[in-house]
């Protein structure tokens, strides 16, 4: 089954990666990445940016498009017409497949008005707005601002815009299967659910509660099409995750979940 990864991070080299990448058992490096997708038949990758809003330096190997993403020093408002510029130079690029925002890294909720141009912006592309919600990494973001509740919000005053709620708001998966469930022009990613190099069985075993609770809410939510997998690149071990996701979603879905969904959502080209 050919595969696409719907959300990775991708800076080759980069101390940090580097070391989240040898905790999930890979190497930060092109050749291993490209290795490691030759051997799992995945054709194709969408990058969550996160260095910067210029097109020259969202550079990326030729299996792979980019959500521009959008840091906090994206919304100072000084800097507003810049910002909005450069990600509309991004979105004319046919490899540039939408906007990536970061609510509760960037401290706004997504209704907040500093988005609004951006919500436009994607609309007018007809290109998605990404948005991590959930859990965070680091202990100085806000979890009120990535809660997914307010992405109904955006959806109902957005019409035209298309939101992909990555990770599925977990752990809030109950707020997030009832809004994505609710709004047509939302779609979710699977990416970043566990983290490192887990052993599978022993993962299914401990963790049998919450596999039984992350499979109620993507069966209460229930629209196979709007799901996409992903992985959240370099923080987990590929194929193990690719595993998990199989075992989580039922086998008539897979072709969908892990690329016909991608490349609809994204819109991206069949390989
Ligand atoms: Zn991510």
């Amino acid at each position: 089954m050919k595969i696409i990864d719907a959300h990775i991070h991708c800076c080759f080299d980069f101390e940090p990666f580097s070391e989240t990448a040898a905790f999930a058992g890979h190497k930060n490096t092109k050749e291993h990445i490209e290795k490691v997708f030759a051997e799992n038949n995945i054709v194709h990758a969408v990058v969550m940016g996160n260095i910067s809003v210029e097109p020259s330096e969202n550079k990326y190997p030729k299996n792979m498009s980019y959500c521009v993403g959008l840091d906090s020093n994206c919304f100072e408002k000084d800097k507003k017409e810049y910002f909005i510029n450069k990600v509309e130079e991004n979105l004319k690029l046919r490899e540039c497949v939408g906007i990536k925002i970061y609510p509760g890294y960037c401290q706004y909720y997504v209704n907040d008005e500093v988005y609004a141009p951006f919500y436009e912006l994607a609309a007018k592309y007809n290109k998605p707005v990404a948005i991590h919600t959930g859990a965070l990494s680091r202990p100085d973001g806000k979890l009120k601002y990535s809660h997914p509740i307010r992405i109904d919000d955006i959806a109902v005053d957005f019409p035209k815009t298309r939101f992909v709620m990555c990770h599925f708001g977990n752990p809030f998966l109950q707020e997030a299967a009832a809004v994505a469930e609710k709004n047509s022009n939302v779609s979710i990613d699977l990416s970043g659910l566990i983290e490192g190099n887990f052993d599978l069985e022993d993962y299914f075993k401990k963790n049998k509660y919450y596999i039984n609770v992350l499979k109620c809410w993507i069966n209460y939510f229930g629209d196979y099409k709007r799901i996409m997998y992903g992985s959240d690149w370099p923080i987990v071990n590929i194929k193990k995750y690719i595993e998990f996701i199989k075992r989580i979603i039922p086998e008539k879905y897979h072709e969908y979940v892990f690329y016909k969904n991608a490349v609809e959502i994204y819109g991206l080209e069949e390989k």
